[in-house]
């Protein structure tokens, strides 16, 4: 994204609440008196076009919650709304959940590298109840889980993976309880859309009375994402490899802009992410279809983690007691994720293809069956990009590179198969054969001695020329770990940011380089945010912390 010209104050629109008033609930603000600013993201701001210098006053504080400001005619946001939206949350559908604690305050407009111009959501979280607050739910978040969501949407942006991105956190003064007393805290969060997967869902319960929603949902969303689905995120071209593009023969078969259309493209870049969550080990925790976006950003950080040791069944979340959204099990969530998404577009694609409801369902099954494909495919590139094995070139567009030779898949799956035996840590052990690669004798044996890999594994492994730069330029060494996360944040909670903006820092640079390892400059970081947990008996659990 490049810069656009700083404005004072910034200018928004209102597309979403413009083109799809039945999805917005009118916002207003209750002030908090006593209102600081405790982070800016001023390189993210700077790429909005927004002045942080200006955001650092009161006019601009009083924009990042909302509220209007005074010596300004006029209102400078035009209608901050809460969006409307359904979810199957573990499994059950909830038909009215809506932003009960957000508002989107509108969008900005920024030119991209590519000079192209896009939209993106400007959102607050935690500033207070809305008419989608259930209860007796007080719309506040606490300080702690707004940064947990500050430190790890920076950090998936640096390892370039697609996900909202985290502009401020803002004290707002008061105390909210949960377990205990917290501090209370606004999160501005900016995304290419908030339009989730139930989104759709809740404009196709309206179908019945109000058709047109769906199909003005459907039309906005192809207006904000349109073909190519790209993200604040794709900082990273060679991680693993391309965006998601149109596939020739869709054009051909006429879906372009259509529900049908929508539905790969979405099923295409979650797929991709997937294989990008399980190439750091993410485990998201809480993959809802409210908490899935169509944009193909990772999206509401709640009971979020990293695993330290590699185990598909691993479940942090203290909700998610029966494993559902466990490690291994996210891209088999997101296919049925995607089945929901493909149900609500049903009546879509009926209209617009001329079927019968039978064969609208026939027809989103024929994408749904791509999505394995897609996902084994991204999952290949990323996790052989992480090995170090490059794809066979072909002449073909990067959506549909050749998938790598049927040795080297199986050098991956015999990989994955080693580290979920012996639980070791991802990363450490793709670190580890990275640096061994750049070593040769005792040193290189040492490097491989920190892994649990046979030495068969290692010489096929070798045998397919694995490029050392490759891995390191694509496996984050520093990644907010779980224990780091906990210590940063409860340093925090009393007052304490230092902790919290080294690690801030540690993660948002996550690679190192072959020159560092040379010089033995370890980007002058502390060893401690390299390591895995030190071992306890307790297993650690998060908590979604509403
Ligand atoms: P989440 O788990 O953050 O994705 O939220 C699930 C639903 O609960 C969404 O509809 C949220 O808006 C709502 N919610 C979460 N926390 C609160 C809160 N403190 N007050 C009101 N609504 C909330
Ligand atoms: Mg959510």
């Amino acid at each position: 994204m490049s810069t656009a010209s700083a404005q004072t104050p910034p200018q928004l629109t209102s597309l979403f609440a413009d083109a799809l008033p039945d999805l917005a609930a009118p916002w207003s603000p209750v002030p908090f008196s006593n209102a600081t600013l405790l982070i800016l993201n001023e390189n993210l701001a700077r790429d909005l076009g927004f002045d942080p210098q200006w955001l650092r006053s009161d006019d601009g504080l009083r924009f990042l919650l909302g509220e209007s400001t005074s010596g300004h005619s006029g209102s400078i946001w035009p209608h901050p709304v809460s969006q409307a939206y359904s979810g199957h949350q573990f499994g059950n559908f909830s038909p009215v959940l809506g932003d009960g604690r957000a508002v989107l305050l509108g969008e900005v407009t920024v030119e991209q590298s590519d000079g192209a111009t896009v939209a993106v959501d400007i959102h607050l979280k935690g500033t207070g109840r809305t008419q989608f607050s259930r209860g007796a739910s007080d719309g506040r978040a606490c300080l702690g889980p707004m940064l947990r969501e500050y430190l790890v949407s920076e950090a998936m942006h640096a390892m370039g993976i697609p996900t909202t991105r985290a502009l401020a956190v803002i004290l707002t003064g008061e105390t909210v309880l949960r377990r205990r007393p917290e501090p209370g805290a606004v999160l501005v969060r900016v995304a290419r859309s908030h339009l989730r997967i139930g989104s759709f869902q809740y404009a196709r319960m309206l179908w019945d009375s109000k058709p047109q929603v769906l199909t003005d949902l459907l039309d906005f969303a192809l207006s904000r994402h349109p073909l190519r689905f790209s993200s604040l995120s794709g900082c990273s071209p060679e991680y693993p490899h391309g965006q998601p593009s149109t596939r020739d023969e869709d054009r051909s078969l006429g879906m372009e802009g259509t529900a049908l259309h929508l539905l790969d493209t979405v099923a295409r870049a979650q797929a991709k992410l997937m294989a990008q969550w399980l190439c750091v080990g993410f485990v998201h925790g809480v993959m809802n279809t409210d908490n899935v976006t169509i944009s193909g950003e990772t999206i509401d950080y709640g009971p979020c983690a990293f695993l330290d040791a590699f185990d598909s069944s691993t479940c942090f979340s203290s909700i998610d007691a029966q494993g559902r959204y466990a490690f291994g099990r996210q891209p088999h969530v997101m296919l049925w994720n995607l089945q929901r998404f493909a149900e609500a577009l049903l009546p879509l694609i009926g209209q617009q293809t001329g079927v019968t409801a039978a064969g609208a369902v026939d027809k989103a099954n024929s994408i749904l069956l791509r999505y394995p494909e897609y996902f084994s495919h991204a999952w290949q590139s990323g996790i052989g990009t992480a090995l170090g094995l490059a794809p066979i070139p072909t002449n073909r567009s990067s959506d549909t590179t050749a998938p790598l030779s049927a040795s080297q898949v199986s050098v991956i799956d015999e990989f994955i198969a080693q580290l979920e035996n012996s639980h070791a840590d991802l990363l450490h052990v793709l670190n580890a054969l990275a640096r061994s690669l750049l070593e040769t004798g005792e040193k290189r044996k040492a490097h491989l001695s920190h892994t649990p890999l046979s030495t068969r594994w290692i010489e096929r492994w070798i045998s397919h020329n694995p490029d050392p730069e490759l891995m390191l330029r694509t496996n984050p060494v520093y990644i907010p770990r779980n224990h780091l996360v906990e210590e940063a944040l409860s340093a925090a909670e009393s007052g304490e940011m230092e902790a919290f903006h080294k690690l801030l820092k540690a993660v948002t640079e996550p690679c190192e380089t072959p020159g560092q390892i040379r010089s033995g400059v370890d980007k002058e970081k502390e060893s401690k945010y390299r390591e895995t947990a030190p071992k306890t008996d307790a297993p650690y659990i998060t908590y979604c912390g509403t």
